[in-house]
């Protein structure tokens, strides 16, 4: 499939409107089950061109890859979560692989490190990363890193000698400015969502200065940290725009320079064929026939 690689152009004989991408949603979740068509239809009407819908255990990764299938636009990350790292059997990474081959298959995530809440042991959790970024690896796949309270250790696994060298995304950053800087020296994306824009959410405006523009996405982590002023309710992917809008505001750029930035960005990691956008994705633009 030749994919592009511009990203940043609107979609061919669409209005002008800033194009998005939400590179970070939780679409299988069972909060959409009651209005999933509208929540997807309400971001293709908020300019989202494309929403990576994302894994956190084997069921939902399976989801995830069934939402892409069905929608055009929607694209898939297949992953076992920290917080279920000790369902990372050989069975269940069998399965994982199984899925990782599929062509609306964008990455594989969310993988990485929580130590905040503890839910899975430090072991098992690293465990599960190493054999999950292999899996990236194996079928040259970006990843999509989620990390918490973990950042020294996560740092150590991901520049080991032994650790395959895989692109990815550090999704919704939350290690500070500094440490910012420092994955993105080394070449990560980082992504920010909701928290930009709360009252006390300076630590991640001060990320959303300090990233190079040619290393930051935007995402939502829907329907969990809904931006200002939903705060508190159902997140969705068309809200991601609030994120943008926010992000734009704090470096001084207009909503559109950096749609465009951030959109390409995504564009260029997970090598999405925009809907309209000249790709050759045969289900752009439409609704997928099974
Ligand atoms: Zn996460
Ligand atoms: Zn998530």
């Amino acid at each position: 499939m030749t994919r592009n690689l511009a990203g940043a152009e609107p979609p061919a004989g669409s209005s002008t409107g800033p194009v998005l991408v939400d590179t970070h949603c939780h679409l299988d979740f069972p909060e959409f089950d009651p209005d999933r068509d509208q929540v997807v239809e309400a971001a293709r009407a908020a300019g989202v061109a494309a929403m990576i819908t994302i894994g956190v255990d084997v069921a939902s990764s399976r989801r995830a890859v069934d939402l892409a299938e069905r929608y055009a636009g929607v694209y898939a990350a297949v992953g076992i979560h920290p917080h279920s790292a000790e369902e990372a059997t050989p069975a269940a990474l069998k399965e994982l692989r199984g899925l990782a081959g599929h062509p609306r298959v964008v990455a594989v995530g969310e993988i990485g490190l929580d130590y905040h809440r503890g839910r899975a042991g430090e072991v098992a959790q690293k465990r599960a990363l190493r054999a999950q970024l292999e899996l990236a690896a194996e079928f040259g796949l970006p990843v999509i890193i989620h990390q918490r309270d973990a950042v020294d250790d996560l740092w150590a696994l991901l520049t080991a000698p032994a650790t395959p060298r895989v692109p990815g995304v550090l999704h919704c950053f939350s290690a500070g400015p500094q440490w910012a800087m420092r994955w993105a020296e080394a070449g990560w994306f980082v992504g920010l969502d909701g928290p930009v824009t709360f009252k006390n959410g300076e630590d991640a405006r001060a990320v959303a200065r300090a990233v190079p523009l040619d290393r930051l996405l935007v995402e939502t982590d829907a329907p969990f940290l809904a931006p200002h002023p939903h705060r508190g309710r159902r997140n969705q992917p068309a809200w991601v725009r609030l994120v943008a809008e926010r992000i734009a505001q704090e470096r001084g750029l207009s909503l559109e320079e950096l749609a465009a930035r951030t959109t390409a960005n995504a564009v260029r990691l997970f090598r999405l064929p925009l809907p309209g956008a000249g790709g050759t994705d045969p289900a752009a633009g439409r609704p997928n026939q099974r």
